[in-house]
């Protein structure tokens, strides 16, 4: 080490950092590419009732990105590097305008889903996009069908250009989501102020039902229940993935989940084949093993 630094008196490289970074660049060129040659794609994962039954109530978008030299990148790494590129905003509306085509093209078959599109708190501070529900609208995305997911964080002190776009999106009949719910600075604040209607609760919550403190675990799941019956929102918890969770919740009154135990993400004709196939409109689902 001390050899390496030299004559150097800071060290300001090491080589986990350079590999980082040098994967950070490759990822930033990758999201370019991607946006030039529109190569992004939307999975779908299923939303379920689970209070009487098993019941299909919607989709979530879910970016994917696979590039000609990286491969598949999940959106859990590329989502911060186009946050700190300037990307997101950008992407963002790639993201709408895949939604308001795929809505569309339902549209016209007959099929009637809701569907949940995530997007950035930061695409709301945008000066270029001062209405987002003008654009939204304008990719063909009925508000009666979509729910605009987003986290929390970017959310804490909300500014005046994104309240405006939560109140007109509200306004103009979109649903709002609160993404990975308890896990940001304001959880509450969040709910006190913006026009909410749904509030995902973090998988974090769900997976410490099984965890080494669980009474504690569920009497928390039980309370953040109570308050969105309370304040009247509708709640769904997210990243179930197995049925001791899924039994617990049912039992603690939790009404939606999402999760790979009910349904993992699938590309679009994956999903179309199995949710959507035959009949025109969503039916209840049966899945095996619940
Ligand atoms: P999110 O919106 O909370 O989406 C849920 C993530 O959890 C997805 O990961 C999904 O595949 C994963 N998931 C679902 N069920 C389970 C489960 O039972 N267990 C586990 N372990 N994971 C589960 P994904 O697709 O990698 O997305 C990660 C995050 O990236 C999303 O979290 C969202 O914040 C962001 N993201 C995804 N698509 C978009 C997009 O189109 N626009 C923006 N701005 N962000 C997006
Ligand atoms: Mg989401
Ligand atoms: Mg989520
Ligand atoms: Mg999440």
């Amino acid at each position: 080490q001390s050899k390496a630094r030299g004559r150097n008196t800071v060290t300001l490289f090491s080589p986990e950092i350079g590999a980082q970074f040098e994967r950070r660049t490759a990822v930033a060129q990758a999201l370019h590419r991607a946006l030039e040659e529109s190569s992004f794609e939307l999975h779908l994962q299923p939303k379920f009732d689970v209070r009487e039954g098993i019941r299909l109530i919607g989709a979530e978008a879910l970016l994917r990105l696979t590039d000609a030299e990286l491969g598949p990148i999940s959106p859990a790494e590329f989502i911060p590097v186009a946050e700190v590129d300037g990307l997101v905003s950008a992407i963002d509306l790639e993201v709408m305008r895949l939604a308001g085509t795929m809505m569309a093209d339902w549209a016209a078959r007959g099929i009637r889903l809701p569907l949940a599109v995530n997007i950035n708190a930061t695409t709301l501070d945008e000066p270029g996009h001062a209405d987002l529900a003008e654009r939204l609208l304008r990719v063909g995305l009925d508000p009666e069908q979509v729910t605009v997911e987003l986290t929390e964080t970017g959310l804490a002190a909300p500014g005046l250009r994104q309240r405006r776009n939560l109140e007109r999106l509200r306004d103009v009949g979109y649903k709002i989501a609160i993404d990975d719910f308890g896990t940001g600075q304001s959880a509450l604040g969040v709910l006190q102020s913006l026009p909410v209607a749904e509030i995902k609760i973090d998988r974090s919550f769900v997976r410490g039902l099984e965890g080494p403190e669980p009474g504690r675990a569920r009497a928390l799941m039980r309370a953040i229940l109570a308050m969105a019956g309370a304040l009247g929102l509708r709640a769904i918890a997210e990243g179930v993935e197995t049925e001791a969770q899924f039994s617990i919740l049912k039992e603690e009154g939790c009404p939606a989940m999402q999760g790979f135990l009910l349904g993992r993400p699938l590309g679009l004709r994956s999903f179309e084949a199995r949710y959507l196939a035959e009949e025109p409109r969503p039916r209840a689902v049966a899945l095996a093993g619940i």
